[in-house]
């Protein structure tokens, strides 16, 4: 297979996570009989400064021509005192959101066995790590509805936020759930508020009748959001795939990503509507933290979410899981061989962000 992929390092310790990522990739699609073809461009920061715009023509022009982009993160104080729609963040990923309608946000809450002490829960609420994905929707909910403020009578000010949901759009949501399912323990938990929102309750309708149409095999249990934010931190284990609307994903994911312990180790993927040349998902694919300002230029940053966003590359916008699994396979190996950068070290020894990639790209 021909891949071809736009890479966006972004700025601060995008570039340098970036860095330590491309071999990885290369080496796994070498290994693997594949070709990769990939051009990188300016985005966020990097793109203001070049161009006077964080997302440049130049850099979507590229996205469109490719199948697949490889982002890393931007934004940081340099740019801080921009206006609010000029910020970094604000002006590439969003706009990248909304042009390649990328409404699926697929988050895995991973915590590797030897990682426990990395996490703020005590290691007897989670003896087996954790490992588990959030499917977050990303282009409904209360965060795209119509908005307004205004004064009402009596001199009160009123704001308003419509929460909006099409079956149509819980359908293509739950079909990702599903098919995340499937490939794990096939348990799914629907996060609702269906006892007081009207969205929810088609949420449940929804989600109940796909399950039960085309996915029979998928073990379905529901939760209202407020015992689901709960339960994550008593007992995380029960979670295999969680499906949630946007905002209550928005939480949730952020909250299953700190149990996780390292924001370093956190990858993710946000898969569009549109198919790729190989008739696959676009997709944009991430790490979740941001820029980490404070550790960018001394070599320190976790390179692991880079990597494993690429491995959900591979996974999602090429079905290539043999090769996605040994990129996760080489980081797990990694790891469990106690080459740690400093922020999954627990003040033991630790390597930087380069010597991490290499390690990484030995065990493939
Ligand atoms: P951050 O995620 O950059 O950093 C939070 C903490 O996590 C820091 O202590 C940082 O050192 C650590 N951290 C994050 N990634 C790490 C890695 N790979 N290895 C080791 N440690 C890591 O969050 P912040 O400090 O709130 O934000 C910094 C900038 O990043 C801001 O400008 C923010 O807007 C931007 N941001 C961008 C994105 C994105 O591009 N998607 C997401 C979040 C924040």
């Amino acid at each position: 297979m021909h891949l071809k992929i736009a890479v966006l390092p972004g700025d601060y310790i995008g570039p340098e996570v970036m860095a330590a990522t491309l071999p990885v990739l290369e080496a796994c699609l070498k290994k693997a009989g594949h070709t990769l073809e990939h051009s990188t461009h300016e985005v966020g920061g990097a793109g203001i400064d070049r161009y006077g715009k964080a997302l440049p023509d130049s850099t979507l022009a590229a996205c469109q021509a490719a199948d697949a982009i490889l982002f890393g993160s931007v934004g940081g104080p340099k740019w801080e005192k921009l206006p609010p729609k000029e910020q970094p963040e604000r002006a590439s990923l969003l706009p990248l959101r909304k042009h390649f309608k990328l409404y699926a946000n697929v988050r895995p809450g991973l915590l590797l066995k030897n990682l426990i002490d990395t996490s703020p829960l005590r290691p007897d609420r989670i003896p087996q790590g954790v490992d588990m994905v959030c499917i977050r929707e990303l282009t409904g909910g209360l965060y795209f509805g119509a908005k307004s403020t205004q004064e009402i009578a009596g001199g009160d000010i009123e704001a308003i936020d419509t929460m909006v949901y099409r079956k149509s759009e819980i359908e293509r949501i739950t079909d990702v759930a599903i098919a995340t399912a499937r490939a794990r323990r096939k348990h799914l938990t629907l996060v609702d508020k269906a006892n007081v929102l009207e969205t929810s309750v088609l949420w449940r309708k929804v989600v109940g009748e796909r399950v039960k149409a085309t996915a029979p095999d998928i073990t379905l249990t529901h939760m209202y959001i407020d015992n689901a934010a709960m339960q994550l931190v008593l007992r995380p284990s029960q979670f295999d795939v969680l499906l949630t609307e946007n905002m209550f994903g928005d939480i949730l994911s952020d909250e299953m990503a700190v149990i996780c312990g390292s924001l370093g180790m956190m990858a993710s993927a946000s898969l569009g509507l549109d198919l790729n040349r190989h008739g696959k998902g676009y997709g944009l694919y991430e790490p979740s933290g941001g820029t980490a300002p404070d550790i960018a230029g001394q070599d320190k940053a976790n390179p692991c979410a880079q990597i494993l966003s690429a491995a959900l590359m591979l996974r999602h916008s090429f079905g290539l899981e043999a090769e996605a699994k040994s990129i996760e396979r080489a980081v797990e190996q990694t790891i469990a061989a106690g080459i740690r950068t400093a922020d999954i070290a627990g003040g033991g020894p630790a390597v930087g962000t380069r010597a991490m990639g290499a390690a990484i790209l030995a065990r493939l």
